[in-house]
């Protein structure tokens, strides 16, 4: 199977695998969907929501069950804010090395978790952590959830990658209609502070808006 992650910009023969997920979408004006994994957390996830308040931009959150069960009081103004939230499973769950009894049962851990704060169908978008879904997977969850991939990941969660590059990568991928991952967590938090201003900057000068999914 092959490997979301090795892509910055994800190819087309990728996004045919697992064709109803979102991937990106057909907008007909300039319009960017970022998204943010495996928060929420308070060393990184109020400096976001302070961002993309300055420039009146929704986003989507990603959350780990445990982290939004640790954190309500962040996951509770990212939805006032007018944010949406997502599943990323509970414990971060590579979907490749779990069974899916397993897996399924961190899915809906989540959901309970984020279901105390956010009404259907908000709890029913979901991202699979690492972008790894079995095929069983994939047919099991494709009917009760939006199942949104991306289409510009910027490469923030690697260490080996430095900020400009990220900022870099988001710059030259993303284009109308594109979802585009960040992360809300400690190993990102760096370049998440460098790159995410001059994003909304850079994106807005040019006339885009930035909304939410679902
Ligand atoms: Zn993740």
């Amino acid at each position: 199977m092959l490997d979301a992650l090795i892509f910055t910009k994800t190819p087309l023969l990728l996004k045919a695998v697992y064709p109803e997920c979102i991937w990106k979408v057909d907008a007909n004006e300039k319009v960017l969907y970022l998204t943010f994994d495996d928060g929420p957390i308070p060393e990184v996830t109020p400096f976001v929501l302070a961002e993309l308040k300055k420039w009146n931009a929704k986003a989507t959150f990603f959350c780990i069950g445990k982290n939004a069960e640790a954190n309500p009081e962040i996951l509770k103004q990212a939805l006032d804010e007018g944010h949406s939230i997502g599943n990323h499973t509970y414990d971060h769950l590579n979907g490749w090395k779990t069974s899916d009894e397993v897996y399924f049962e961190n899915i809906e851990r989540c959901k309970a978790a984020l279901s105390a704060y956010c009404l259907p169908p908000v709890a029913n978008v979901f991202r699979p952590p690492y972008g790894k879904l079995k095929p069983s997977q994939y047919a099991t969850l494709k009917s009760k959830y939006s199942i949104v991939m991306w289409d510009v990941l910027s490469y923030d969660f690697d260490l080996a990658v430095p900020k400009e590059k990220v900022l870099g990568n988001v710059l030259q991928n993303a284009e109308v209609g594109s979802v585009v991952v960040f992360h809300d967590s400690l190993k990102a938090k760096e370049k998440v502070l460098y790159a995410l201003p001059k994003v909304l900057e850079h994106f807005s000068a040019q006339g885009f808006k930035f909304e939410a999914l679902c």
